[in-house]
């Protein structure tokens, strides 16, 4: 019972965090970092110690998780631990 309980709540919260993060989107009106700012954002992550599989097309955050050549292309992502930020870098 408890786990089936559990299982809602965390269920709930993460619905909770995609709803947010689509609303952040649709404010925002613009979805895609220009590629630029791509660039600028792997390259800091290519030298970061919480990178794997670097410079491969599976490049990806150990903090996060996060596959980082979609992550890195949109707009509203941000670094788990403050690198980079949610925004274009021009
Ligand atoms: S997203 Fe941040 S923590 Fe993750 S690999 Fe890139 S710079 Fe490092």
């Amino acid at each position: 019972m408890l786990f089936y309980l559990i299982g809602t709540i965390l269920s709930l919260f993460g619905g909770f965090l995609v709803v947010k993060h689509i609303f952040k989107i649709i404010q925002s009106k613009q979805i895609l970092a220009n590629v630029n700012t791509q660039i600028e954002r792997l390259k800091i992550c290519n030298q970061c110690d919480h990178v794997r599989l670097k410079k491969t097309k599976y490049i990806r955050c150990t903090k996060c998780g996060c596959f980082l050549k979609p992550k890195t292309r949109l707009l509203n992502q941000e670094c788990p631990v403050g690198k980079w930020s949610a925004s274009n870098s021009d």
